[in-house]
């Protein structure tokens, strides 16, 4: 197969030929027709996430078509067309049973645990627990980025963070994570403000629903969501992961306030304004993507929006490591996502 590949962190990343993916007995092996490009690709790249041993082929954004089925597989068949949720279950520890595969004790992560989905094919285990149907009318573009940045924005927004029609959402960081919150919160009825330090982002923001845009290069940025939203958002999320921005999100919310983080922080310990936690009352809560079990949901939502408004830049895969390499500088708005593997 082709494949995107490198051999140590931070390094050329090479499209070479390598070896088929060998089929698991209880998995399956997917022609992959979309990848997207997420910032935890880049942070895994750098060397930045204790999963990964080089050398790794990065993706887990992906949707395909199943090439291969593996004699214990029992419900899917060749050529049905799937995603996966970025983080899959191993269908058996505490946490599968209780259907909460994004925090499976035993995790696989194509582009993490085992080679990912910029390539021609890629191989997933435990089909039967992480395996999702694609609706006929969503395509393989728009189905691939809800495995990571669109589920993990539902997940925080809908889930976690229990956004309701009418309060105001603080979205910090409009990269792809940061815009699905936006697109999100907007489709509940909420009141979106986003908060980048690109325009050109806050741009996009705008057109998929937010009301109130916020450049954090001009000035106090939690004062000014604080006065965008009169008096303080009732939901922040960082969308970007960093630990300013972390503490400008949970300082810009009103008492009762619920701060969701779901931007990757792998700095080590983050300081919080814990001060504003206990006088407000806040809350503080994490998202790691989401359950297999809840992509319905998901489906319903997205039935009605036009998920292709996320997506500025289709891609070869001979394009791929130029654009990752790219992405080091936060340059350019919406989702990358890689449709040409040939
Ligand atoms: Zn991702
Ligand atoms: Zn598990």
């Amino acid at each position: 197969m082709r494949a995107a590949i490198y051999r140590e962190f931070a390094g050329p990343i090479l499209i070479e030929e390598l070896p088929d993916p060998e089929l698991p007995v209880d998995g399956v092996v997917i022609e992959v027709k979309a990848s997207g490009l997420c910032r935890s690709d880049v942070h895994g790249w750098e060397g930045r996430d204790p999963d990964i041993e080089v050398p790794m082929v990065p993706g887990h954004e992906l949707a395909g078509v199943v090439r291969g089925v593996g004699a214990e597989v029992r419900s899917w068949k060749v050529g049905d067309r799937v995603t996966v949720p970025f983080c899959c279950g191993c269908g058996v520890c505490e946490q599968c049973r209780a259907g909460n595969t994004q925090i499976c004790d035993d995790y696989f992560q194509p582009g993490f645990t085992a080679w990912g989905s910029f390539a021609q094919l890629v191989a997933i285990p435990a089909a039967d627990v992480n395996l999702i149907g694609l609706p006929d009318d969503l395509d393989y573009p728009e189905a691939a980025i809800l495995g990571c940045r669109f589920i993990t924005a539902y997940r925080a927004v809908v889930e976690r963070g229990r956004l309701r029609p009418g309060e105001w959402l603080a979205v910090y960081g409009c990269g792809g994570l940061g815009l699905s919150a936006v697109m999100i919160g907007a489709t509940l009825g909420a009141r979106v403000a986003a908060v980048d330090i690109s325009d050109e982002a806050l741009v996009l923001a705008r057109e998929l629903g937010a009301e109130a845009t916020i450049n954090a290069t001009r000035g106090e940025v939690s004062d000014a969501v604080i006065t965008a939203t009169g008096g303080g958002a009732h939901v922040s999320i960082d969308a970007l992961g960093n630990a300013g921005v972390a503490a400008a999100a949970l300082l810009s919310l009103a008492k009762l306030g619920r701060h969701v983080q779901a931007g990757l922080l792998n700095e080590g310990p983050t300081p919080l304004p814990m001060d504003a936690v206990i006088s407000r009352e806040l809350e503080i809560l994490g998202s790691h993507g989401l359950s297999v079990h809840r992509y319905d949901d998901v489906f319903e939502l997205v039935a009605d929006l036009d998920l292709s408004r996320l997506i500025t830049r289709r891609l070869t895969l001979d394009e791929f490591p130029a654009a990752l390499e790219a992405m080091r500088t936060f340059s350019g708005a919406g989702i990358s996502v890689v449709t040409e593997f040939d």
